[in-house]
């Protein structure tokens, strides 16, 4: 990569927001290896489950690391960790796919009201010159049958999620939702500048056993036997953690960066995701080794999980493709094999007897 990189010299340090994230952590790994100071926030600084790993790493990493306490809904709670900061990495925001009853209150307003309070801090402190904005390609499209709508079948950066509402794909509009405010903000200014990373289904290892996210729950379902009987025929974009933690300091520190960034390593079905492991790992793990028929999952499926049958009609069975193209030759990630990502991953949840070894 030949583009101009701000020097180590004059570097300040980096606020990492949802420091205690699957993400998060890798970033954070990352930025203390190459020996920046990150301001780290977390809901809870005392507890161990979210700060643990990050604690531990900056034991022997170069750089330096300092937690402090804020939540998206608290206003102005952001304010005190960004003071100095060059760098405002914001990748804190919910989520998950099930286990709420009102989706607003449990994603919505934490994504948006989120952004906001953390960009009106950034308004608010002159250090400030950057923002690495952790969106998705939640904010690109909301169901894979969006694609009929774009004439070369082929996902890029110009495209916006305009499907999802808080009744259908409530995570995809809190993505959509959040980055369309974060540009109105970006746009009302000219101190900072923003760029937006937007990963598809990430996986890869975890550095942590106390997130949430719903990356690390597929792997487990994967490998624990609750997708025996098989999986829909859905289409994921894949990208390894690394690569979307390694983007992210990649965006905050190459001058010419700008705008938004897919990060997609490959397309791929959970079907075929489970060949990959069952090719690596053997036949004593139940992994799935059919897919359900679609009429099966549209009748059956939302009786078992949060999958209505409006997301089946809409998703099971259609294509999906991403062009990273920006990604590889502007921002310079380069993409491991999608094969290695989801055996480290594996490996992983094995290693935390996350699933139990066979
Ligand atoms: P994660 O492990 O669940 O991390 C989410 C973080 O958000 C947690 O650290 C959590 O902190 C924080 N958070 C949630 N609600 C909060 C609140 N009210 N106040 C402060 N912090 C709050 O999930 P992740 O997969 O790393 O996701 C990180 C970001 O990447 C999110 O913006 C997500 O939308 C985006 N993303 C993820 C994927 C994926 O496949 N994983 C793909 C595309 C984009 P606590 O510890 O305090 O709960």
């Amino acid at each position: 990569m030949s583009s101009p990189t701000i020097p180590h010299g004059a570097i300040t340090p980096v606020l990492v927001t949802g420091a205690s994230g699957y993400i998060a952590g890798w970033i954070i790994k990352y930025l203390l290896e190459e020996g920046y100071t990150v301001h780290a926030t977390v809901r809870d600084p005392a507890k161990q489950a979210s700060v643990g790993h990050l604690l531990k790493m900056a034991e022997t990493a170069p750089g330096t690391l300092k937690l402090f306490k804020a939540d998206l809904l608290d206003q102005g709670s952001f304010r005190a960790a960004m003071e100095g900061c060059g760098v405002v990495m914001h990748t804190a925001s919910p989520f998950v796919l099930d286990g709420f009853t009102d989706a607003n209150e449990a994603l919505v307003r934490p994504a948006v009201e989120g952004t906001r309070n953390v960009l009106n801090s950034v308004n608010e402190c002159p250090s400030v010159h950057r923002v690495v904005l952790t969106s998705s390609v939640a904010a690109v499209y909301g169901d894979n049958e969006d694609i009929l709508a774009v004439p070369s079948g082929v996902f890029t950066e110009d495209h916006w999620n305009t499907t999802s509402t808080v009744d259908h794909n409530p995570y995809q509009y809190s993505k959509v939702a959040a980055e369309r405010e974060a540009w109105k903000m970006q746009k009302e200014q000219q101190r900072w500048d923003m760029v937006t990373i937007n990963p598809a289904m990430v996986y890869g290892p975890s550095l942590t056993s106390g997130s949430q996210s719903a990356s690390i729950d597929t792997l487990v379902q994967l490998g624990d036997g609750r997708l025996r009987t098989g999986v829909p025929k859905l289409v994921l974009g894949v990208v390894d953690v690394r690569e979307v933690a390694r983007a992210h300091v990649l965006a905050a520190f190459n001058i010419a960066a700008k705008g938004r960034y897919i990060l997609n390593a490959g397309e791929l079905t959970m079907l075929d995701i489970a060949k990959i492991l069952r090719q690596k790992y053997g036949k004593s793990y139940p992994f799935p080794t059919m897919e359900v028929p679609k009429f099966i999952v549209w009748a059956f499926g939302p009786l078992m999980g949060p999958i209505t049958r409006d997301f089946v009609k809409r998703n099971v069975g259609h294509p999906l493709k991403f062009d990273n193209r920006r990604s590889r030759d502007l921002l310079g990630v380069t993409y491991r094999p999608i094969a290695e990502t989801f055996i480290d991953h594996f490996q992983q949840v094995l290693d935390d007897g996350l699933v139990k070894k066979r």
